[in-house]
């Protein structure tokens, strides 16, 4: 099924319009309106089909609905399905009955697994009590995190250095804040600020992990910790817009922060400079001379129903030709990471599953393309992994659209 860019839009505002409820529970879930809505399943099949791992699911979201009906829930929770789960949102967004799996009935149904489970994989394990002991799943010291700015080029402030005050908050997030290929996201990005003249701040070490994947890892608990710690956080300071590089949080602050009382307009890095681009299409002097394929991130994507500001900020860059992949908009296939799938290509390993990455980078390798672009943190070091173990003729790099729309920035 391909959608149109209108069908997209809508879909996003259905599920957005429908707000989570902060309390819901799988034994209340059938009498909130999204239990309502799960009635509805018409148990076309639809959102098994199109699961990029159904068919190593015992119970895809299909069965899942099928066992809540009939009051044998319980089995779903004896099965290891949901581990396989990595929050793409295909699932939802193709769902005829506009039925939230990924962002209500699936991560419930992945906490009640938790609880049952025997056995967690070990690497999921670490890094959710790495986010709980440090704020981030590297398990790196907080006194670190904004260690980064020192090689960023251009001044970026803490927001208690700027008086507490700034337009824009810039929540950097662990990836941008600590992985080395994460680190040139935030370096571009903070030129591309600068070049625009934002009024912009960052929290510095005082930020910690916003959550969303231990939100959809299920870990809610964890999640909740999180929340309490960043808003009290925000609560210390002014600003006017939150603004985040990773689509991961960037949902969470949409979606799950205003159960919490957050109330600050929020933007991904892609859209908000998308919005700039008047201005800063003058400013992208050098020709890149490339070819380039983008790989829409499901948070961004599917989730959020942003498909062409990233290709129209590509299509801004001199000497940048755009190709597509066979896959892509809402019919993109994951790169595996979310839902705690980051931590769990080990375990995809030992259970004989592919690695969505090295599918996705087939498809980008069969373009042609010299770059694929991403607009998520954990894409660039989940392709670029999957580079390595993927045969290819031609060199292909893996970039940030952040990445390429600084390399063009003229003096
Ligand atoms: S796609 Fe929606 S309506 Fe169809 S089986 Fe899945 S949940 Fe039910
Ligand atoms: S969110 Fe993605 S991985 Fe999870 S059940 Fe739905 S389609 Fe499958």
């Amino acid at each position: 099924m391909i959608a149109t860019q209108e069908t997209i839009d809508a879909t996003a505002a259905i599920f957005d319009d429908l707000r989570c409820q902060k309390n819901t529970s799988l034994d209340n879930l059938l009498e909130t309106p999204d239990g309502r809505r799960i009635l509805s399943c018409i148990q076309c099949g639809t959102c098994a089909g199109t699961c990029p791992y159904g068919e190593h699911m015992d119970y895809p979201p299909r069965r899942i609905i099928n066992m809540l009906q009939r009051g044998l829930i319980d089995e779903v929770f004896r099965s290891d399905s949901m581990l396989r789960c990595v929050s793409c949102y295909a699932c939802m967004a193709k769902c005829p009955r506009n039925i939230r799996l990924s962002d209500v009935l699936l991560p419930l149904v992945k906490e009640q697994t938790l609880i049952h489970l025997t056995e967690m994989p070990a690497e999921l394990q670490k890094s959710l009590q790495n986010t709980l002991r440090y704020g981030n799943p590297m398990g790196e010291s907080s006194r670190k995190r904004a260690a980064w700015t020192a090689t960023a080029g251009v001044p970026v402030p803490t927001i208690g250095e700027k008086g507490g005050v700034a337009d824009i908050l810039w929540f950097v997030e662990c990836y941008t804040s600590y992985y080395a290929r994460g680190q040139d996201n935030s370096r571009a990005t903070a030129r591309l600020f600068h070049a625009l003249g934002l009024d912009f701040a960052i929290l510095g070490n005082e930020e910690k992990c916003a959550g969303d994947c231990g939100q959809l890892t299920w870990e809610s608990g964890l999640f909740e910790t999180l929340t309490d710690y960043n808003m009290v956080v925000f609560g210390k300071y002014k600003f006017k817009r939150l603004v985040t590089g990773d689509p991961h949080a960037f949902n969470a602050f949409r979606i799950r922060y205003p159960l919490f009382g957050f109330d600050y307009p929020v933007d991904h890095t892609t859209p908000l400079l998308h919005g700039h681009l008047d201005r800063l299409k003058p400013m992208l002097k050098k020709k890149l001379d490339c070819t380039v394929t983008y790989h829409d991130s499901c948070c961004l994507g599917r989730r959020a129903g942003c498909y062409e500001p990233p290709r129209e900020l590509l299509r801004a860059i001199p000497g940048v030709k755009l190709v597509e992949m066979t896959h892509n908009r809402v019919n993109a296939i994951c790169c595996g990471g979310g839902g705690g799938g980051m931590w769990l290509d080990t375990f995809f390993k030992a259970k004989g599953m592919e690695r969505l990455s090295e599918r996705r980078i087939r498809e980008a390798i069969r373009t042609g393309a010299d770059v694929l672009a991403v607009s998520c943190p954990y894409e660039i070091s989940r392709f670029e992994d999957a580079l390595k173990t993927v045969g290819h003729d031609k060199p292909i790099v893996v970039r940030d659209v952040v990445e390429l729309l600084a390399d063009s920035l003229g003096d």
